[in-house]
């Protein structure tokens, strides 16, 4: 589709206006600081802050490991199955100011049983409460990725269980790929190899975090042990150009999550990403937030920092959403009903604004 609109006319409110798809976010990391603040009070947990700007200030990191620490303290306010609900649905409502007509949410299914004594079954069964909720009161679409931690305290058996939980109710409770996070240093995703053939011989996707704070051997590796459907982050493929062919012709899509890359220090500026030297090797990009209040950030600034930082245009953050369509784990029927109305959606707002 030739756009209507020149590149200098890529505005704010367009790049907010535009339909988008969401394939990379964690429903822990989702949590606004004053919900974790509501669900501290409601569950009395102390977290040391008394307002919500005293837990804003949570939300700013030394490092990597301090953002892990915070996210964990964060997992400690989700003491019930209710609070998932309450959790889904302000994801639902921000997904929805964004015009985020499609979302895959991540979670970490293990942590919630092991330390806080919430199952999977009454977990789901809460978080697709808010599902319903979203779809009835916005018209967002979710679905979920269970995901797998690398360096888990319980270890590996910890992925293990999270496939025999999906295996046994995972489909009829939404989700629809398993993920691996956590730790990539000394944890290759290579050790959960069957773990990750045992979910997809059920019939589940498979994504998988790699050179996001690694280098690309880490996404060699990945890519030879699982041959995953899409790839968390991969920012790291841009170093090397064998890679990244290899990426675009077995067409495996990279979530990018520009922000969060920045906000953890795995890139020192925006600009090392390059993503534009990704997008012209052919790497199928889509645009993502990872943990949005977490990392200051939400899908419309996303696309204004891939328009301003890398000069890309209204059609061609278009075409990341289109890609992430593409690429969104749904069956052919439901993929192509979401392509054709991101499409039906970016027109008639081009319409609209000229
Ligand atoms: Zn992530």
């Amino acid at each position: 589709m030739s756009t209507l609109i020149p590149v200098t006319d890529v505005t704010p409110d367009l790049i907010a206006r535009m339909p988008k798809v969401e394939l990379h976010l964690h429903l822990e990391g989702s949590i606004d600081p004053a919900t974790v603040l509501e669900l501290a009070r409601r569950n009395t947990i102390d977290l040391g802050v008394r307002t919500a700007q005293e837990t804003e200030a949570l939300y700013a990191y030394r490092d990597f490991p301090h953002f892990i620490d915070t996210f964990v303290r964060i997992c400690e306010c989700l003491r019930r199955p209710e609070d998932f609900t309450l959790v889904v649905e302000r994801l639902g409502a921000r997904l929805a100011a964004q015009n985020v007509r499609y979302a895959e949410v991540h979670f970490n299914p293990e942590p919630h049983l092991r330390k806080r004594g919430i199952a999977f079954g009454p977990l789901l069964d809460a978080m697709n409460v808010g599902r319903r909720v979203v779809r009835a009161r916005h018209g967002v679409k979710l679905r979920w990725i269970a995901d797998g931690i690398r360096d888990a305290d319980s270890g590996p058996v910890s992925v293990t269980r999270t496939v025999d939980w999906m295996i046994e109710s995972g489909h009829q409770r939404g989700v629809v790929a398993l993920g691996l996070g956590g730790l990539e240093e000394g944890y290759p995703a290579a050790r959960f190899a069957d773990d990750f053939a045992r979910a997809r011989a059920a019939g589940f996707h498979v994504t998988v975090h790699a050179g996001e704070i690694t280098g690309p051997e880490a996404i060699r590796e990945t890519v030879k042990a699982i041959e995953p459907d899409r790839i968390g982050h991969g920012i790291a493929a841009v170093h090397d150009p064998a890679l990244m062919s290899d990426l675009a012709r077995r067409r495996i899509p990279l979530e990018v999550c520009p922000v969060s890359n920045l906000r953890t220090g795995a890139v020192a500026r925006l600009e090392d990403l390059r993503l534009r030297e990704l997008d012209e090797a052919g790497v199928i990009l889509t645009l993502n937030t990872d943990d949005p209040p977490m990392f200051h950030t939400s899908m419309t600034n996303e696309f204004a920092v891939a328009a301003d930082v890398f000069g890309f245009t209204l059609d061609d953050l278009h075409r990341f959403t289109l890609n992430a369509a593409h690429a969104a784990f749904l069956p052919p029927n439901e993929r192509e009903t979401l392509v054709a109305r991101i499409d039906a959606d970016y027109s008639a707002m081009l319409k609209t604004a000229t």
